[in-house]
């Protein structure tokens, strides 16, 4: 008999958990050739999250759980959940319902199917804000251009993936995890479905824009060393339109014309001092990076589990 393992970070999730199991076991009710394992990964939680899953678990055997020692992430989560599983698949989803359980027959029916990814396109509901919509759009396109994957806008992290796939994902040893980036990093055969994300149940979304920024700034500087190119480039343009500066200023000083230079010599400074900081900027993320996957440390530390 196959199984399914079902993996799902929770950060303060206490309203959701009893739906979200649930919903699952119904599921699963209407697959009776698949055995299925659901590893919720407490990260760091700080209202009743532990405690509910500590009672859901006594009742139900294909319940586990595993609980960080603090917050480690989301990333990290499904990271964690993904290298204790052991089904022949494993399925990360949100514990919010915004991710339809509902879909899962269907990601097993394509993974049966001979697919070893099957990975989700979230459509927008009417519900999302113009502004996530937007800036979610935005970070898409900027990463597929400047990244060697390529990602398409809405790409979620709720997907499918064969146990050879969670075997290659494992190997990887990134400090700054992407899963998005690394699972289609990783390559294998990937079918992608369309779903449009349901409402959060009970609570708050727990990216502030902070976090996205973060996010996003992880997620190109994980794929792409493009942005190190930029300061390049921009060095010889700059250079360049200096070179025809120069006869003008040598041509305004033989000729003695008058030039007022203040204001353009502020303007100057100030641009300059601008793009130098956000090189500057760029380099020193590469260098966080570097900083953090040589200190090689642990991904998460676990404080418990019940398996
Ligand atoms: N999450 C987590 N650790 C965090 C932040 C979020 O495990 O530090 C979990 C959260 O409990 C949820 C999933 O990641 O199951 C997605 O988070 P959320 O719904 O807040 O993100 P959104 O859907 O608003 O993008
Ligand atoms: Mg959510």
């Amino acid at each position: 008999m196959k199984k399914i393992s079902i993996v799902i970070p929770a950060y303060n999730e206490e309203g959701n958990l009893s739906l979200i199991h649930s919903e699952i076991k119904n599921v699963f009710l209407t697959l009776p050739d698949y055995d299925y394992e659901i590893i919720f990964v407490n990260d760091g939680s700080r209202d009743s999250t532990q405690q509910t899953l500590e009672e859901i678990s006594k009742d139900c055997s294909k319940l586990k759980y595993l609980e960080f020692s603090r917050n480690f992430g989301h990333q990290n989560a499904v990271k964690a959940g993904m290298d204790y599983a052991d089904g022949n698949a494993v399925i990360s989803m949100d514990a919010d319902m915004q991710h339809p359980p509902a879909m899962i027959p269907n990601m097993i029916k394509k993974w049966e199917e001979g697919y070893d990814v099957v990975y989700t396109i979230r459509r927008y509901s009417k519900n999302i804000s113009f502004f996530k919509r937007k800036t979610s759009d935005f970070f898409y396109h900027i990463l597929s251009n400047l990244s060697d994957v390529d990602l398409e806008k809405g790409s979620s992290d709720f997907r499918l993936l064969d146990a050879s796939v969670i075997d290659a994902i494992r190997k990887t040893g990134e400090s700054d995890i992407f899963l998005r980036g690394l699972v289609k990093w990783v390559g294998f055969k990937q079918y992608s479905i369309d779903f449009v994300a349901a409402d959060r149940f009970s609570g708050s979304s727990k990216y502030s824009l902070g976090k996205m920024m973060r996010f996003a700034f992880t997620g190109i500087t994980a794929f792409s060393v493009k942005p190190l190119y930029l300061a390049a480039y921009l060095g010889f343009f700059f250079s360049f339109l200096s070179l025809l500066y120069i006869p003008y200023v040598i041509y305004a000083f033989l000729s003695h014309t008058e030039i007022s230079g203040w204001a353009s010599i502020l303007m100057t400074v100030v641009f300059f001092g601008g793009i130098q900081l956000i090189i500057l900027g760029i380099l020193g993320i590469y260098m966080g990076k570097i900083f953090k996957q040589i200190k090689d440390r642990p991904n998460y530390i676990i404080r418990s589990k019940n398996f």
